[in-house]
């Protein structure tokens, strides 16, 4: 079986035409769960390595690398889809197209195919089989979940016993790796509110029921009720983004109605379950305080990510073996949702962050993941590659 280090240097023997796909796939970025001509570029570098399975409702594929000895499924996951951000990094691949891989998707889709080529490559050593998942819509749009609905998760016969998937950072050294055990990135999903008076002249509220008083009076509170009915040891972010209400045209007129949306962040399934229930209770009753009505709605939150101890221990050893003092554990978990959690929730796994800062910027200050101005270096592929195939070799070796 290939050591961690003999992989990294397989892969880097493919450092160039993994830079190339990447930059192919930075120039046709793609939005949401149908991404065409993402998938056809994928499944051209794919080819030949082992069985494939097309997603039915979205552009997914799922390659599935039998090793020749029989043994459990390892499951290694990269994302696809792009985000609608106009590209201003002034690289010379850059996309043209009205969307952008400024999360670093791209990156992903091309270490996965790198982990691919390493595994087929050794698959006589392989006691068991990697199914490698290429994922769309990871962007709030449930890709992962869909895929799962789809069965994508038992298609070598048995459920996966783990499941790796890594993200590149702008917001670390290139070539750094870092990770936790348990809750490692938050829940995240929306809060619509939205209040119903009834609208009259503004020189006489008594006679209307104005419902921008108990909006701000609602907001407020929010920020109050985090601080009093939850744990201060297990946050509770809740965010609001917009407001509407009222016509700027005019001072004098109180609207019908008055209405705001929020981020709302969690690390918990037990704050999940609490904020569902104290929120709609506390807008509910300060809309009858001042005898108008209400609506509370959330949408569906991606899961926290719990990454599993023991697929941590096993990244920690290998990415000390790949990278030396170079690995990091993150003493806390970040507020970014990623529906890589919905994977974990079903079989045990870890995420991890890889930093791809070019060198030449410093990466305290570097425009983050999602920015028009992100600069990804690929030069970290190989790692990226290697790390994949090594959590799988150390489950299947
Ligand atoms: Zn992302």
């Amino acid at each position: 079986m290939p050591s961690p280090v003999e992989l990294l240097t397989e892969a880097k023997s493919y450092a160039a035409l993994l830079s190339e796909i990447r930059r192919e796939l930075h120039q046709i970025p793609e939005f949401a769960l149908n991404l065409p001509q993402t998938q056809a570029r994928i499944l051209s570098s794919i080819e030949g390595l082992g069985e494939i399975f097309l997603g039915k409702s979205l552009s997914s594929i799922a390659l599935l690398i039998r090793g020749e000895n029989p043994g459990p499924t390892v499951l290694l996951r990269a994302d696809m889809d792009a985000l609608s951000v106009t590209e201003e990094t002034g690289e010379p691949f850059s996309s043209t197209n009205g969307f952008m891989h400024a999360c670093g998707h791209d990156l992903h889709m091309a270490a996965g195919i790198g982990a691919a080529h390493l595994l087929a490559t050794h698959k006589a050593e392989l006691k068991g089989n990697v199914l490698i998942w290429f994922q769309p819509g990871e962007e709030g749009h449930h890709g992962a979940d869909v895929m799962i609905e789809e069965g994508f998760l038992d298609l070598s016969g048995e459920r996966p016993i783990a499941a790796y998937g890594l993200h590149v950072f702008t917001s670390l050294p290139i070539g750094a790796i870092a990770s936790k055990a348990g809750a490692m990135m938050a829940s995240a999903g929306d809060l619509l509110v939205s209040f119903q008076g009834s609208g009259g002249h503004g020189s006489m509220p008594w006679l209307s029921k104005d419902p921008i008083t108990p909006m701000v009076e609602a907001i407020s509170a929010l920020q109050v009720m985090l601080n009093k009915r939850f744990d201060q040891f297990d946050p509770v972010i809740l965010n609001v983004g917009w407001i509407s209400a009222g016509d700027q045209a005019t001072t004098n007129v109180i609207p019908d109605s008055a209405s705001f949306g929020a981020t709302v962040r969690t690390f918990s399934q037990r704050n999940t379950d609490l904020l569902h229930t104290l929120v709609p209770e506390m807008i509910h009753s300060i809309a009858k305080s001042y005898g108008l009505t209400a609506t509370v709605e959330f949408s569906v939150p991606t899961k926290v990510l719990m990454n599993d101890p023991g697929a941590i221990a096993r990244v920690e050893r290998i990415s000390q073996e790949l990278v030396g003092p170079g690995y990091q554990t993150m003493q806390v978990p970040i507020a970014g949702g990623e529906d890589f959690a919905s994977i974990v929730a079903e079989v045990p796994g870890a995420f991890v962050f890889v930093g791809a800062c070019p060198p030449e910027i410093d990466y305290q200050t570097a425009p983050t993941n999602h920015s028009s101005k992100a600069r990804f270096d690929d030069s970290v592929l190989p790692l990226c590659s290697s790390l994949l195939a090594a959590l799988a070799f150390d489950h299947l070796g």
